[in-house]
């Protein structure tokens, strides 16, 4: 086959399982009726599930992903922001860190966790023998909460994100999960704790505990944020790290 008809047949099957995902399919299957100037394709059986990610790579879905954050206007933070900040590291992370929101940094830069929290938050990942390279830090919004969403300029303007916000950004993260995979994820402090678990439960009763969310192992901690204003609970994130160290290296928990 020459390489400009195979490349046109790889751009047909891609525009196809875009078509897919966007129904909310995840099978495909080879059928009878398929166009057969396309080749034999006979087999009406369902070969097995199979998702773009796997023939298009993480990292291009992702960039394609962060292309459509960057123009959404889905929520009022979408109106107030600089910057979206859709989230950095490895595409295929196995550990994934989720934070509240973008602050007064993050939304200047359009990069997660710059900021002081995100410099602990940094030192933190590599206590645990990773970088922000190998690692994957989102948000679960990813527009920066304002107090006062006219003023972008204002230090010490930024606020948790709403419920509402929350459930109407939280299909990036979803997203983001589908594609990176990771084995856990660390929630970091109340907000994406109870947007992702849904529990009315203080952060400081539910850390600690690995749950799950849609099948992927959940460690919830205190946010990075927490432990500048209060050293002692650095311990207690430090416990919930070794457990999440562990996991991955040993798979138990
Ligand atoms: Fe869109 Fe999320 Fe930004 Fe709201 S916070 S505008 S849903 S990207
Ligand atoms: N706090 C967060 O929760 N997220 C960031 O990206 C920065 C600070």
């Amino acid at each position: 086959m020459k390489r400009s008809e195979y490349l046109k047949i790889l751009n047909l099957a891609k525009i196809s399982l875009e078509e897919y995902n966007n129904w909310g399919e995840n099978e495909i299957y080879k059928t009878s009726t398929a166009d057969a100037s396309y080749g034999k394709i006979v087999s009406t059986e369902i070969k097995r599930q199979i998702s773009p990610t796997e023939i298009f790579g993480s990292k291009e879905e992702l960039e394609r992903l962060r292309e459509k954050v960057n123009s959404c206007k889905k929520c009022p933070l979408g109106k107030s922001r600089l910057n979206a900040v859709f989230g950095i590291g490895s595409s295929n992370a196995d550990l994934m860190f989720v934070g509240e929101g973008p602050g007064y940094d993050e939304d200047h830069k359009g990069e997660p966790f710059i900021g002081r929290a995100g410099q602990l938050l940094t030192k933190i990942i590599e206590a645990m023998g990773q970088t922000r390279k190998t690692v994957y830090i989102a948000n679960i919004v990813k527009c920066h909460p304002m107090i006062d969403a006219s003023n972008p300029e204002k230090r010490s303007n930024d606020r948790p994100p709403t419920f509402e916000e929350m459930e109407i950004c939280k299909p990036y993260l979803d997203m983001q999960l589908d594609i990176i995979k990771p084995k856990i994820i660390v929630t970091l402090g109340a907000s994406s704790t109870k947007g992702l678990l849904k529990s009315g439960e203080p952060i400081s009763r539910i850390r600690g505990a690995v749950r799950e969310y849609k099948g992927i192992k959940l460690m919830p901690t205190y946010h990075p944020a927490a432990l500048l204003r209060n050293q002692d609970l650095k311990k207690f994130v430090w416990e919930d790290m070794k457990k999440v160290a562990r996991y991955l290296d040993m798979g138990e928990i």
